[in-house]
């Protein structure tokens, strides 16, 4: 069974964060799990599959089947989200960082949030696993952010179920 944010489960996602070294948001996180010499892995349902495209699956939802997920820091057991993006996006990143238009952490962060991201913050909260710090903490996303979401200040037109909200686009 191909791991999604459908399949993923409470029980995978505690496996996934008790190896990880979590430092600060711009930091590398190492993975403290197994590794393949050049990435961390994980098994799950009898399937390897890269630490860092757990990470990435955790924090910005699906991708599409052989989408490679890149570390822009270059550091193969890092498993900081801040740090992966998808297949050919990497250069674009990496063109913007040098021409500094994501200077500073907040930008930086409010970039990366997807709808995807959004919808799997508004679950985990719904599911009453995860109160606003320690989805701040585990996305690293600011907590008012956070707080917006789930109060519906911002990011109206994404719904937790990711149907879809029908509001206007104000
Ligand atoms: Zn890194």
């Amino acid at each position: 069974m191909k791991l999604t944010t459908e399949t993923l489960t409470d029980v995978t996602r505690n496996r996934f964060w008790i190896k990880v070294d979590k430092r600060g948001p711009d930091e590398c996180w190492p993975w403290l799990g197994a590794n393949n010499g050049r990435y961390g892995t994980m098994t799950i349902n009898k399937r390897t599959i890269g630490a860092h495209k757990v990470s990435y699956l955790i924090h910005h939802g699906d991708t599409p089947d052989g989408v490679m997920i890149l570390h822009e820091c270059d550091e193969g057991l890092c498993v900081n989200p801040a740090h992966l993006c998808v297949g050919s996006h990497a250069k674009n990143m990496r063109d913007k960082a040098e021409r500094g238009s994501h200077r500073g952490e907040r930008v930086w962060h409010l970039a990366k949030l997807t709808n995807p991201g959004v919808k799997l913050i508004r679950r985990c909260f719904e599911d009453g696993h995860y109160d606003c710090q320690r989805l701040s903490d585990i996305t690293g996303v600011t907590y008012q952010t956070i707080w917006s979401i789930l109060n519906d200040k911002t990011w109206r037109h994404v719904d937790a179920d990711g149907s879809g909200r029908s509001l206007p686009s104000s």
